[in-house]
């Protein structure tokens, strides 16, 4: 089941303040004006509302939701809508403090956004859950728009729910207004190639690093939640030679020494979990909790924040962690694995796939185009390798972590956006 208490509170820390470090340690490697730092310790804007709505059984019940907009220098925000029973306000702004490095490590015309609602989606009918997404659109209309903060989907929300609030929007601007949100279906202007871009992205990171890390033929992969992106960068390691050792869900976690048929996951998946798989043809049930500490050589947390922590940090085996959720390693598990030799690519970098999909979508949206897929994955390989390039030489030349210089290099794009507005 999932969680019922915070990230943030499972992590044991409060997530915007260990985020905020990063700042600082960002700025020994770019060096910005203290004022420009300051400005980034805090959201420019964060709003919270009550949505209450019409249950089937013609009860009323209220879930609280926020939207945050970081910070707009470089562009209108953008940012994914969490449905989850633990969202408050803190992981939200995390979140979209992340959102608004991302952005800039991409160098997409784009700040931070992030919204969320505390509800376990899963106890909703589909009518509920339209009711609750068109209700987060009414209460948080004054704040979106196609040229001032940007949803898209995020846990527990697809397209379907995407296709429900860019409707509630059009109906309350009155007219069509497709680029307000992205991850749409394609029958609203969604973009192709969107489904799968953020893990697609993933896998794109890491093969550009793939030299530089030694990453092994055939290498062996455990992923950590298997959801839309878990299932996604599965699909592609799986076809690039890769083996997939271990996954988990919220049900449970299963491992194959020899490897898991990612065919055979996602089918299993459809049936509840991919543990039902356990029993069958050598794959054993494992403790969702011991995946951290498979023997693999990529692990792959796709799930949630904090999920690796400094109390099973030392568990690790594998040689690199690649961050395709937001925020799954915590700061002191981040120095443990780097005391240990493990190379980990930050979540600003390697789950960016989806954000650059979603301007793509945007693009389209503004331009009455549609590209073809072969166009959108060009540009986002395109796009991915080129910042992973820039940011793997500016970690070698000043020996600084991958996120380290992450951190610098959209550091460096954001103080010169703020410094180009002027000073009055
Ligand atoms: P999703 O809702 O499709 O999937 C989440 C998966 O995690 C599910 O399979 C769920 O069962 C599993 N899970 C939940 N709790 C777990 C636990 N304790 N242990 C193991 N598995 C658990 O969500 P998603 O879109 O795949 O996103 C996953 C993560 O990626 C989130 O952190 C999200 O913010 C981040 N992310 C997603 C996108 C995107 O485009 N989808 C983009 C950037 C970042």
């Amino acid at each position: 089941m999932l969680k019922s208490v915070s990230p943030s509170v499972v992590a044991g820390y409060p997530m915007l303040n260990s985020a905020l470090a990063q700042l600082d340690s960002a700025a020994e490697i770019y060096p910005v004006a203290p004022d420009v730092l300051d400005m980034l310790r805090q959201p420019q804007e964060m709003l919270h509302a009550r949505l209450t709505i019409r249950m089937d059984d013609g009860a009323r019940r209220s879930f609280p939701a926020w939207r945050c907009r970081y910070d707009d220098s470089r562009g209108p925000t953008k940012g994914g809508i969490r449905f989850h029973p633990a969202v408050c306000a803190d992981e939200v702004q995390t979140l979209a403090f992340w959102m608004t490095f991302k952005c800039a490590v991409l160098d997409l015309p784009y700040g931070g956004g992030k919204g969320g609602v505390q509800v376990d989606a899963r106890a909703l009918s589909k009518t509920e859950l339209e009711r609750l997404s068109r209700a987060y659109v009414r209460a948080f209309a004054r704040m979106i728009g196609p040229d001032r903060d940007i949803p898209a989907p995020d846990i527990a929300t697809d397209s379907t729910i995407m296709g429900w609030m860019v409707d509630e929007y059009s109906t309350i601007v009155g007219a069509p207004s497709p680029a307000v949100i992205t991850g749409k279906p394609i029958a609203l202007g969604g973009s192709l190639g969107r489904e799968d871009a953020t893990g697609r992205g993933g896998f794109y990171v890491l093969a550009d690093l793939a030299e530089a890390l030694e990453l092994p033929a055939g290498a062996r992969v455990a992923v950590q939640g298997f959801g839309n992106m878990g299932q996604h960068f599965a699909q592609l390691m799986e076809h690039a030679g890769h083996r997939i050792v271990a996954v988990s869900d919220s049900r449970g976690a299963i491992y194959c020494a020899s490897g898991l048929s990612v065919e055979a996951l996602i089918a299993a998946k459809r049936e509840g979990s991919v543990s039902v798989l356990a029993g069958r043809g050598g794959i054993e049930a494992i403790a969702p909790e011991s995946l951290i500490g498979v023997p693999c050589d990529v692990l792959a947390p796709a799930a949630l924040e904090g999920m690796v922590h400094s109390a099973n940090a030392g568990k690790v085996q594998a040689r690199i962690v690649l961050e395709l959720a937001n925020g799954p390693v915590t700061p002191d598990a981040d120095m443990m694995l780097r005391e240990r030799g493990i190379t980990v690519i930050p979540d600003i970098l390697a789950n960016a796939g989806g954000v650059t999909v979603s301007y793509f979508e945007w693009v389209q949206n503004r331009q009455g185009l549609r590209w073809p897929l072969e166009d959108v994955r060009a540009r986002l390989k395109q796009k991915v390798t080129h910042e992973t390039q820039a940011i793997c030489k500016l970690a070698t030349e000043r020996h600084v972590s991958l996120r380290r210089a992450a951190y610098a290099h959209g550091l460096c794009r954001l103080a010169l956006a703020v410094g180009a507005r002027g000073a009055i």
